[in-house]
Formats: structure tokens, C-alpha cells, sequence
């Protein structure tokens, strides 16, 4: 469990981090039966696709936190007539603070863009949705699916 059983295959594995949804189907079987034999790699495999499913978690929080500080910035505008006294300084407030959160917005978007690039999370995740999917079509009842095909 603490070691693999095919080091040569193992670091073949690692240096991959684990993914092997880019490669043929021809050449994935023998590090499928790997996988499927060496839990050492398994658990390496659940822990980095956890680490990119995270990744893409957190960068898409960011573009939302962003997103939400810029809507209230919008919104802060109307206040900005109201308290016409410190009209100037404010302006330059609301202006900064727009700044940054559209310098936040596009770190994270591009971030965002990086993670899915580099990492198979899009591919896991699609593929976590697909199987989802299927396990709830298989609980619907089968006089139900047979009337929803007719
Ligand atoms: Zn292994």
C-alpha cells in the first residue's frame, strides 16, 4: 500500500500525475490493469485529480467573488451622487477598487483558463457528471422509462 508495485511503470504514472485520459486507448490498458492492481498509484491518482478538481473549485469561487465585487461597486454609483461633499475623493475610491477587481477578475479567469489547460479537470469532471447521470437513470423505475421512450 505504501509503495508501488511497478516502479517503472509508477514513474511513467507520476510524471503524468496520474492521468492517462490523453493517451490512446491501445497504449492505456496496461496502466489501467496497473491502476487497477497498484493502490499505492490509485490513491496517488484520487489525490491529484482531487487537486485539480480544487484548483478549478477555488479559481472559480475567485471569478465569482470578483464578479460580485464589481456588481456592488456598480451599485455603490448611486450612493457616489448622494454624498456630493466628498464626490471627488470617492470617485477616485470607486475607480481604484473598480480597478482591482477587474485586475482580480481577469487573474482568475486566466488562472481559470490555466487549470483547465494543465489539468484533466474539465475531462473528470465531465466525466463524474456522465456517470451521475447514468446512476440516476438507472433509478428510474423501468415502466417510467419505457413510457418516456414510447
Ligand atoms: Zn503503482
Amino acid at each position: 500500500m505504501s509503495t508501488c508495485t511497478d516502479s517503472v511503470v509508477g514513474d511513467i504514472l507520476s510524471s503524468w500525475r496520474y492521468d492517462i485520459s490523453g493517451i490512446s486507448p491501445e497504449m492505456r490498458t496496461d496502466y489501467e490493469e496497473h491502476l487497477a492492481t497498484c493502490a499505492f498509484c490509485r490513491s496517488r491518482q484520487r489525490l491529484h485529480r482531487t487537486i485539480d478538481v480544487a484548483l478549478i473549485s477555488l479559481s472559480t469561487l475567485c471569478i465569482a467573488a470578483f464578479l460580485l465585487a464589481l456588481a456592488v461597486i456598480h451599485h455603490v454609483e448611486p450612493l457616489r451622487t448622494a454624498a456630493k461633499v466628498i464626490h471627488l475623493e470617492h470617485t477616485a475610491v470607486v475607480f481604484t477598487l473598480q480597478a482591482a477587481a477587474i485586475l482580480g477578475l481577469l487573474a482568475s479567469l486566466a488562472a481559470w483558463i490555466l487549470v483547465a489547460i494543465a489539468t484533466p479537470a474539465p475531462g473528470y469532471l465531465t466525466g463524474v457528471a456522465m456517470e451521475q447521470a447514468r446512476v440516476l437513470q438507472d433509478r428510474i423505475p423501468e415502466e417510467l422509462r419505457s413510457r418516456l421512450r414510447a
